[in-house]
């Protein structure tokens, strides 16, 4: 057996693992590079890798890092089966059209430029009918059985708590009649993190990869950041202020719902306007509201305690360009909560233009911002954004909430891996920096005297 890394390997998008065994071949996630990533790594299908030869792959989430390379796989000839829980295919769906979408739009754009220089158009690297082969291809599995995915291995789906529907993986592979297990942690979400269900660890393995996000440090708790949410978006409705909240269209959304709808409920806040304003935050709340089964108990216990409309009556969903545009003209108290997460594009950016130059309006981060983002200038407490062409100052009171990732912290990370650490397996920390592995390995060889790998792009490991 073999694993070998084509991405997420000292970067932490475009993970991809490669399992290879005497009967067959399989992905685990083949997700496209983002960002610094991205530039370096330009050929998107490993020169190596004849998606013709593959049996299966395996997802482990959603999220574009991890799934957004999988149309090439169909355009290069793979026809094979790829294994995922419900709501991660419902939610592949969404992410890889928008992805789609994006590099349409893109496309258009570069080729204005091409033209003018006489150089022949170039084509997206998917679109939307690739879209759909893939998903076509998408089967169903569900959560703790060992499903037998291609000659000689079975794979079991936990929860790994990081989204909707995520999974760490645990294969098994028979070959000439020894057993090996892999692991593959994939995105390991926080714990009482709103909504999710903790992390499921699992117990035995001879090879694990770990991420490494959050390696080298811990998020503040859960529920200081829950109150400093409360009590910022208490004061802003007090002095009958406009709160505008770049969010995660899949994940922060929902939470910033939730969390709302719950202090309505208590009364802990006076019900105000609040405009979720993304059509894919909507599509990925109908998907939500479709899996009761995967929320935590907290979450449950909420949904059936009372009726939800309730709590909701002073959330509207806004659908059109129209209904968005009217809010340009919002006065407070109201919220409005728009994608993307990082105000690099979609509705969000025209709300920050119409509104971040006026000081009685309240910009509310909760989620990570990249260097070079307008969400990250304004946590950097810029004087202005350039949006859309014009630079608009920035009058607008910005608060920064650090508490909300999706991804365990350096202590959970470790309390995932403690019950594997018994096995003494190989380790391997994927999905991070090279600071933030190096400081969770340097707190695993302390604890358990294991040292773990710190692998590259095309790395190979051989049991
Ligand atoms: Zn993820």
């Amino acid at each position: 057996m073999r694993v070998t890394l084509y991405g997420a390997a000292g970067g932490v998008t475009g993970s991809a693992y490669l399992i290879e065994t005497t009967t067959a071949r399989l992905l685990v996630d083949f997700g496209l590079f983002q960002g610094a990533d991205e530039a370096q790594h330009r050929e998107a299908m490993p020169r190596d890798l004849d998606p013709r030869r593959l049996d299966a792959v395996l997802l482990t989430h959603a999220h574009l890092d991890h799934v957004g390379r999988l149309p090439l796989l169909a355009k290069a000839g793979f026809h094979g089966p790829i294994y995922g829980t419900q709501a991660t295919i419902q939610l592949a769906d969404l992410v890889l059209r928008d992805s789609a979408k994006i590099q349409r739009q893109d496309a258009e754009y570069e080729n204005k430029h091409r033209q003018r220089r006489g150089q022949p158009p170039i084509e997206p690297p998917y679109d939307d009918e690739d879209v759909t082969h893939i998903i076509q291809q998408c089967q169903t599995v569900g959560y703790d059985h060992p499903v037998p995915v291609a000659r000689g291995l079975t794979a079991r789906f936990v929860d790994a708590g990081h989204m909707l529907g995520s999974s760490s993986i645990d294969v098994v592979i028979t070959e000439n009649g020894r057993h090996k297990r892999a692991i593959f942690s994939g995105d390991v979400g926080s714990r009482d993190a709103p909504i999710l269900r903790d992390p499921v660890p699992l117990q035995e393995g001879d090879l694990v990869f770990l991420e490494s996000t959050y390696g080298d440090r811990d998020h503040r708790p859960i529920d200081q950041t829950i109150a400093e949410f409360r009590t910022i978006v208490g004061d802003a409705v007090a002095r009958r202020g406009l709160i505008l909240a770049p969010a995660f269209a899949i994940g922060r959304a929902q939470t910033l719902l939730y969390l709302l709808a719950v202090m309505f409920r208590r009364d802990e806040l006076p019900k105000f306007p609040v405009y979720l304003d993304s059509p894919m935050a909507l599509a990925a709340n109908r998907i939500y509201l479709e899996h009761p089964e995967l929320i935590d108990a907290e979450a449950r216990r909420f949904l059936n305690d009372a009726p939800l409309s309730e709590d909701t009556e002073t959330m509207h969903m806004v659908e059109s360009v129209a209904e968005s545009r009217a809010l340009n003209d919002m006065r407070g108290p109201a919220m409005i909560i728009a994608s993307s997460g990082m105000a690099t594009g979609g509705r969000i950016v025209h709300h920050l233009k119409h509104h971040v130059w006026q000081p009685d309006v309240s910009v509310l981060i909760t989620g990570f911002q990249a260097q070079g983002t307008p969400g990250r200038q304004l946590v950097d407490g810029a004087d202005h954004l350039t949006l859309m062409g014009d630079r608009v100052p920035v009058r607008a009171s910005v608060h920064t909430l650090n508490g909300f990732s999706a991804h365990a912290g350096q202590t959970d990370l470790v309390r995932w891996f403690a019950p594997l650490a018994d096995d003494r397996p190989r380790l391997a920390l994927t999905h991070g920096e090279q600071a933030a592995r190096e400081a969770l390995a340097a707190v695993i060889a302390a604890q358990y005297g294991i040292q773990a790998a710190l692998p590259d792009y095309g790395a190979r490991f051989d049991m």
